[in-house]
């Protein structure tokens, strides 16, 4: 079993087309990994029924010769995609009992070419959250936890999708990322996150948390893996006015193409109080391993980004308090009947949403009540747009930024959820990307002194993920990081 685990999704597709292995195969020993990980709590609904169905079908497609990009190959979805006739709650209990009667574009996608099931995964309730605690399910658990101490949080809000892959029990996973919740627990599990340009991946049949903010994006162990899932997850879709009409370019090319005279930018505002002295020195590595393989680095500046992190905290829950109105009792999932309609709005909302997400409603509303719109929300948007033209003039000097994705590695359970502002403080280096629309991804790339692992964050102008998987794949060839968490479902090196 574990020589199947072994495989990379690049490794499993070359084996798959040579017949050597079979879908079915690889699925049952994705499902021996999920039973024997079950402890982490990554999926909330598993799907092997249909996984089953689907890997035979795959199986057919390897036969006659016409097996897609991602024919066979095991994937996880986080609980904030729509799947049809498939329960989908964004991890709420105001959403518990929704089975949608439509697929998301990005799902959808993902199985035309192939892809197999393996379940919904865990996340932050409405992906609101850096530590998968404000799950209605409880939290995914990071694999790296060591057996006899304490559970480390697997980072949020895609925790589950971030851990399963870390633990061998799928072969990738999608995300979503909004803030961060794709790059964060990425590098708190050790393994390869992307968040896509905004408008690279339709958001239809996403759960909405921050319509400007979100997208969709891959979790997987390598950036080859990440290019090969990508290609397959984007393109343009009618039925999101947000996504880009540009033809999904062949990003695995990218992948080998080395970085020779590559311009890489080091932020000096990303150097902040706080930032744990082996992140800084990783971050120091990680240039250095740029400029040996070939690439240029200059010291730049992005100097409005101390404002990113209270721009977003006003931007996300402004927007989410208007996307979450739908949850009114009438449409969907929960329903508190009372004497009046208002009331019985009153008792749904209260019951079905958990303390942070009525945190964010309540921000929400006020920054965008008569009075405050202009204080708060516009000065906001502003803000954002000064940090949108920061990353504008940077590029006209560099190719691909550099920085760390986090200011510390994974942290135990319990230790952040009790004082909002440390959690949000999670979100530092990852939520400028979010606010200018640009890509981004957490390359696995160190231990801490604590044997954690440790991520760098690799940014590029809008829509050239080419670079980010160019850059991103120089630095693991360098790291060599070797993925060994403790509470795998296997020996997975
Ligand atoms: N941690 C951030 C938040 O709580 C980002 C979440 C996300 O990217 N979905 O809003």
């Amino acid at each position: 079993m574990s020589e199947l685990l072994k495989m990379t999704a690049t490794q499993a597709r070359k084996s798959l087309l040579k017949r050597e292995i079979s879908s079915v195969e690889l699925l049952n020993a994705y499902q021996t990994a999920m039973e024997k990980t079950e402890a982490l709590n990554n999926y909330v609904t598993p799907t092997l029924e249909v996984a089953k169905e689907m890997a035979i079908k795959a199986d057919k497609t390897y036969a006659k010769g016409n097996a897609g990009l991602l024919a066979g190959l095991p994937i996880g979805v986080k609980d904030l995609f729509c799947t049809k006739d498939i329960e989908t709650t964004a991890c709420s209990a105001i959403l518990k009992g929704f089975f949608p009667p439509y697929e998301s574009t990005v799902t959808s996608n993902v199985w035309k070419s192939g892809g197999v099931m393996l379940g919904k995964l865990n996340c932050d309730e409405f992906a609101m959250g850096s530590s998968n605690e404000t799950s209605i399910f409880g939290p995914a658990i990071n694999p790296w936890s060591k057996i006899d101490g304490s559970d480390l949080s697997s980072g949020g809000s895609s925790g589950g999708s971030a851990s399963s892959v870390a633990a061998g029990a799928a072969l990738m996973s999608l995300g979503t990322d909004t803030g961060g919740s794709i790059r964060q627990p990425a590098a708190f599990c050790g393994v390869v996150g992307l968040k896509p340009t905004y408008g690279r991946c339709s958001r239809w049949g996403i759960v909405a948390f921050a319509s400007s903010l979100d997208q969709a994006g891959p979790f997987t162990r390598t950036v080859e893996d990440s290019a090969l899932i990508f290609s397959a997850m984007a393109g343009h879709d009618q039925k999101d006015s947000t996504s880009a009409s540009l033809e999904t370019p062949n990003f695995s090319e990218a992948v080998n193409s080395g970085i020779e005279g590559l311009r890489i930018g080091i932020p000096a505002e990303y150097y902040v109080d706080g930032m744990d002295t082996d992140i800084l020195n990783l971050w120091k590595k990680g240039r250095a391993w740029l400029e040996q393989a070939g690439a240029k680095v200059v010291d730049i500046s992005l100097p409005h980004t101390k404002y990113a992190l209270p721009c977003y905290y006003i931007i996300a829950p402004a927007e989410a308090s208007s996307n979450l109105a739908r949850y009114d009792g009438v449409k969907y999932g929960k329903r508190i009947e009372k004497e009046s309609l208002d009331a019985m709005y009153e008792a749904t909302r209260a019951d079905g949403f958990g303390e942070e997400v009525q945190r964010r409603i309540l921000i929400g509303t006020y920054a965008l009540s008569a009075g405050y719109y202009d204080a708060y929300y516009l000065k906001a948007q502003q803000v954002r747009r000064l940090i949108k033209e920061d990353f504008d003039k940077a590029f006209n000097d560099v190719d691909v930024i550099l920085t760390p994705t986090t200011p510390t590695a994974a942290f135990p359970i319990g230790a952040e959820i009790v004082d909002p502002i440390t959690m949000y403080l999670n979100d530092v280096f990852t939520v400028p990307a979010n606010l200018a629309g640009l890509p981004g991804i957490s390359v696995p790339a160190g231990l801490s002194e604590q044997g954690l692992p440790l991520g760098l964050q690799l940014l590029a102008p809008s829509f050239r993920e080419d670079r980010i998987f160019s850059a991103a794949s120089a630095i693991e060839k360098q790291a060599e990081f070797s993925l060994a968490p403790v509470r795998a479902a296997g020996d997975l090196q």
